[in-house]
């Protein structure tokens, strides 16, 4: 850089002054001649001219004036012939010369003094007024000796400034590159993890400031990563020890992390091996990456995986970026096996106690009708009337604990048949009617177009629609409005019972399907309820491979909704629990 710009100054100098000197030179000469050839000359010269002699006298007249007009070997005179402009004498040998515009010029009368600097002479003409032109003619000898001595002084000026701006250049770039150079070497060294790397400060200038900075920098990356690992630490530590077990997925479906307690529950040795879709496909979990990434987005999804001897509760989660974008997925694992066992001990239990309950029930009922035949105070009636009525409510609990424990054991004997939902709605309407009229309810059946038969146990059926239309007799205050529909669309046949009751509590909607749950105990108690005759219908709606759903405001009224496939091939084969049975 310094040597390029010492070439350009120099260059850009040396062609300054020599364009100065040129325009220096052919002033001057310009300036000698118009000074050299006064009135006087020219007065002399047009006298010599026209003399006998002319020419003699011409050179006579010139030859005083050659010092003025600085006449030399490099500077001649030349007295040439007005019309033709051939040499006729001169104070050199030269004959011939060049016919130059300033000759044109005096040739036609004028004065030729102009001054073309690239010709490589200058030329002055003049008329003598008597058919002579005098000429001078300057070979240029003396500017272009100063230029060459120009030259050659700026030449070594130019080799002296290089000379001293390679040695400059040579120690300032070291005072720039070695700093900078040091910094690169430290950078490289912090990017391969060496945080304790510090720039010694030795200037206050740029390259100080950088390496402070650098040094700031480096401090402030430490102290992140070290919360970084602390953090990671802490994280790694309570999977480690967390019992539910946690396994991470990436977008390849590959492990990106698996705590013990997951490889200990699904049997993981080697987690590299593990890919996401054949992996819980072997478990027989219906799941893929590809239903967690376009279908999952913000959903979680639940799932129960038999392994062994254990069951485990899973659940998908997608993993999403900072962009919101999906780039694998969570699985959270929890070991329900206690659970399900006490679950399955409890309801063995009361299965148990339901049986053993039957025998003692039905007698404590004969005996007391029968007590109840022969009694005649009317006080003792009353009592065996209150005995006889619990007996009946214990009776139906036990009555429907077991059919519920043989559900759950899926020992529950269906006979499935083709029959028409629409005149077994008729009959359980009519059925109801009296006992909704005894509590001036309005009980109305409105079947939709044609409702094709279906396929399933008509007694349960009848059993479910039966409980459903209780409830609405029972929690709905007397002279309410009870509604039967019944339709069917796609392959499903529905039944929709809705009433203008009291209507269920939003918070209570949730658990209304739960074995026991009774939103007032009191008043299903006093009406005879169990609170078992919604957790039955689920169960055996799902049996059938329907849905039963319940949507309620409270205190403006209940729909419940059952919805029963017509004819799918469930249900077409009967099922496994009939087989067991
Ligand atoms: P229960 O034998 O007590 O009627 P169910 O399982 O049939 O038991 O119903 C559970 C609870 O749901 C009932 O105790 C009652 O509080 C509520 N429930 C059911 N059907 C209705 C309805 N149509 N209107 C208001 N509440 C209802």
């Amino acid at each position: 850089m310094f040597v390029l710009l010492i070439v350009a100054v120099m260059l850009v100098f040396g062609m300054f002054l020599q364009n100065r000197i040129s325009v220096f030179y052919h002033n001057s000469f310009k300036q000698t001649m118009a000074l050299s050839f006064s009135t006087e000359l020219l007065g002399q010269l047009e006298s010599a001219s026209k003399s006998d002699k002319s020419l003699d006298e011409l050179k006579q007249v010139l030859g005083a004036y050659v010092g003025r007009l600085g006449i030399s070997s490099d500077r001649n005179y030349y007295i040439l012939d007005g019309k033709t402009g051939k040499v006729l004498a001169g104070s050199d040998n030269v004959t011939v010369l060049e016919k130059s515009e300033n000759i044109l010029s005096a040739m036609a009368g004028k004065v030729g003094d102009r001054v073309s600097p690239r010709l490589p002479y200058i030329d002055y003409a003049v008329s003598t007024g008597g058919g002579y032109i005098i000429y001078i003619k300057d070979k240029k000898a003396e500017m272009l000796e100063i230029m060459r001595t120009i030259y050659l002084i700026v030449g070594q000026a130019l080799l002296i400034g290089i000379f001293i701006s390679v040695v400059l250049g040579f120690f300032l770039s070291r005072t720039i590159t070695r700093p900078i150079s040091n910094l690169t070497k430290k950078a490289e060294s912090v990017a391969r993890g060496r945080f304790d790397t510090r720039i010694d400060i030795k200037a206050k200038d740029e390259i100080g400031k950088l390496a402070s900075t650098f040094n700031y920098m480096t401090s402030m990356i430490k102290t992140s990563m070290e919360e970084i690992a602390s953090e990671k630490n802490k994280l790694e530590t309570m999977f480690r020890y967390m019992t539910d077990g946690v396994i991470a997925f990436d977008i390849n479906q590959r492990v990106i992390h698996i705590n013990p307690a997951a490889k200990e529950m699904l049997g993981i040795e080697n987690e590299k091996s593990v890919k996401f879709d054949s992996f819980f496909k072997q478990l027989d979990v219906d799941i893929s990456m590809a239903q967690m990434i376009y279908i999952g987005q913000k959903t979680t999804f639940e799932r129960r995986i038999d392994i062994g001897d254990r069951y485990l509760k899973a659940y998908f989660a997608a993993l999403e970026t900072d962009e919101e974008k999906l780039n694998g997925a969570i699985v959270i694992l929890q070991d329900i096996t206690e659970e399900q066992r006490l679950e399955m001990s409890r309801r063995e239990f009361v299965a148990n106690v339901s049986h053993e309950l039957r025998t003692p029930l039905t007698t404590i009922k004969s005996y007391s009708e029968t007590l109840m035949d022969v009694a005649e105070d009317e006080k003792n009636k009353k009592f065996l009337d209150v005995i006889i009525r619990e007996v009946d409510r214990m009776t139906r609990i036990v009555k429907d604990l077991l059919t519920l424990s043989s559900l759950d054991n899926q020992k529950l004997v269906t006979n499935f048949t083709t029959f028409s939902l629409d005149e077994l709605l008729r009959d359980i309407t009519t059925k109801m009617s009296i006992d909704a009229k005894n509590h001036g309810h309005t009980l109305s059946y409105f079947p939709s177009t044609a409702i094709p038969e279906i396929y399933a146990d008509r007694d349960r059926i009848e059993q479910v629609v039966t409980n459903i239309l209780s409830n609405a007799v029972k929690y709905t205050p007397d002279g309410g409005i009870i509604e039967v529909y019944a339709g069917y669309l796609y392959n499903e046949a529905y039944i929709k019972i809705k009433d203008n009751g009291i209507g269920i509590n939003t918070k209570d909607l949730p658990r209304i399907f739960d074995r026991f749950y009774r939103v007032d105990k009191a008043r299903s108690r006093e009406r005879g309820g169990t609170g078992l005759g919604l957790a039955i219908a689920k169960n055996l709606i799902e049996l059938h491979g329907g849905t039963i759903s319940i949507d309620s405001k409270y205190g403006k009224g209940t729909e419940v909704l059952i919805k029963l496939p017509l004819g799918t091939k469930k249900a077409e084969s009967p099922p496994e629990t009939e087989s067991k049975g």
